[in-house]
């Protein structure tokens, strides 16, 4: 067992020790709400070498923001200078990293550092973290930040690892590697591929898109901002009013329950297919789902780059790869120099991606056999004093303030214990039980997840785990403060 003190003796208050998982846009919000509210002992500990998640680790070509940058923004650092309506990986990333240095938040994190496992100490009340350095590390709160998209997701194809060309994963792009001239193959047409076929296909010498299934791709307003916009951003309450007006109609929509919004949604996808000039790969291109049913996509690029002489879509489902290239049902050879996994991540494992073990020595993965739940997606039974960020059924919107309401909630919980005196709570099964009771009937009422094509969303089991079904400023509302009655609460 480790030192329950790190060296320090200190357990409650603005002492309370606590650990992050990740610096993530979760764990960059985390560390600027704990401080803000008197926290001072906060390490956040990432597997990178750079802080910024998401945003970090994907490079792939043509990788943007699918909502206004506006509103993926942090609401304590609003960025005046977006240069467009959808900024793109790299600005991104650089913001969020202006942000962890402008906030002097970079002191509270540990780069290079992974955290391999945690265990609940009931001795001790804490949380013992074991860090891939080899040290165990005690916090007495803990706070997984580690993101939705952190494992990327391969098809299991025959053959994969016998391919004698370049096989990358969009997630770990190796910006290294040319494309340029090269017999490119994209597998997978989803968000990763709708981003990145565009960019490829003006590098490539040849382009084959490799498409199990068809999804509606809507055009975004992709504009740069204009001197006179960035001239009025400049000015704070501009901005911030800007930011608000952008968040009242977002923060409200749910659009998925809606089906004058679905059809209206659809038929903008379906007239963006006609820019496609021959009708087979219009057909190929048109999906047989309903809009809403999957991942919704944004691109102004990705119908017209099949017009592009130099690419191709193929639909044949593809039989095996082999050392030069992809063989397709039909029994045609794909011969390829480049072959791009756009087959997205395991999504559904949120913070059991690495060993936690709670209360009784149960770990989280045995807690979530069914799939995994929480209460508000961010306590779950069992678990004291763990809050996960973007944890299950939260997905919706914007992700930052989404995240920026649970960091919140995770401030108001540690308060509360502060205020009362409580070393640890952990939320009631049967709290948790009604919530996720709640939640499951709202996400039946969705009709266009119950169409069978929204298996990305769900747990082996079938729950649907991801998706929250009501809107960004209900579940604002929902963890808008901290019920201690629907805690056990304990002290040392
Ligand atoms: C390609 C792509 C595009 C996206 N586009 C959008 C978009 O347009 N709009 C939107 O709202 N959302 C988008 N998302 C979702 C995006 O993940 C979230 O918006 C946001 O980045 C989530 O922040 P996070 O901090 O929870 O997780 P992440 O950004 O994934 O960060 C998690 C961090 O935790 C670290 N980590 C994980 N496990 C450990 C560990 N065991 N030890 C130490 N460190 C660890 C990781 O290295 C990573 O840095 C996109 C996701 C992807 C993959």
């Amino acid at each position: 067992m480790g030192d329950d003190t790190n060296g320090q003796g200190r357990r409650r208050g603005s002492d309370r020790r606590i650990a992050v998982i990740g610096a993530g846009p979760g764990g960059i919000s985390s560390a600027y709400f704990l401080r803000e509210a008197g926290y001072e002992d906060i390490t956040v500990f990432e597997r990178a070498g750079e802080v910024g998640g998401t945003w970090q680790r994907n490079r792939y070509p043509g990788l943007a923001c699918d909502v206004w940058s506006h509103v993926y923004s942090f609401t304590w650092n609003l960025n005046p200078a977006w240069s467009r309506s959808y900024a793109t990986q790299p600005e991104i990333l650089a913001y969020m990293i202006r942000t962890v240095d402008d906030f002097g938040l970079r002191t509270y994190v540990r780069l290079n550092t992974g955290v391999d496992a945690a265990r609940w100490d009931e001795e001790t009340s804490t949380w013992v973290l074991s860090l891939d350095s080899g040290e165990e590390f005690v916090a007495d709160v803990l706070i997984s930040g580690q993101g939705m998209f952190g494992e990327l997701r391969y098809p299991d194809i025959e053959g994969r690892d016998t391919f004698g060309g370049v096989a990358m994963h969009t997630g770990a792009w190796d910006e290294s590697v040319s494309l340029d001239g090269k017999r490119v193959a994209v597998i997978g047409s989803a968000a990763s591929g709708v981003q990145s076929i565009p960019e490829i296909a003006e590098v490539a010498g040849h382009l084959t898109v490799f498409q199990r299934s068809a999804n509606w791709v809507l055009p975004k307003e992709d504009v740069e901002h204009t001197a006179e916009q960035l001239e009025a951003f400049a000015d704070p309450t501009a901005l911030a009013e800007y930011h608000a007006g952008i968040m009242t109609f977002l923060g409200a929509s749910t659009p998925f329950s809606n089906p004058e919004i679905n059809g209206a949604a659809e038929w903008i996808a379906a007239c963006a297919i006609e820019v496609v000039e021959d009708p087979e790969t219009r057909r190929k291109l048109t999906p047989d789902t309903p809009w809403g049913c999957m991942r919704p996509l944004f691109s102004n690029h990705y119908y017209p780059t099949f017009n592009r002489p130099d690419v191709a879509l193929v639909t044949d489902p593809i039989e095996r790869i082999t050392p030069t290239g992809i063989v397709t049902a039909d029994g045609t050879e794909h011969e390829l120099d480049v072959i791009v996994f756009a087959t997205g991540y395991e999504v559904t494992k949120f913070a059991s991606r690495i060993p936690i073990t709670g209360r009784g020595g149960r770990s989280l993965e045995e807690a979530w056999a069914d799939g995994a739940q929480a209460h508000l997606g961010i306590t779950t039974s069992g678990f004291p004093n763990l809050f996960m960020l973007y944890g299950p059924n939260t997905n919706q919107g914007s992700l930052i303030p989404m995240i920026e309401y649970e960091a919140q909630y995770a401030v108001k919980a540690i308060q509360a214990m502060d205020a009362e005196g409580i070393d640890w709570l952990d939320v009631r099964p049967e709290v948790m039980d009604a919530y996720n009771e709640r939640l499951q009937d709202a996400i039946d009422e969705v009709e266009v997840w119950k169409g069978g094509c929204s298996h990305y969303y769900l747990a082996e089991s079938g729950r649907m785990v991801t998706q929250y079904p009501w809107s960004m400023f209900d579940f604002r509302e929902s963890v808008s403060s901290v019920d201690l009655d629907e805690f056990e609460v304990g002290t040392r």
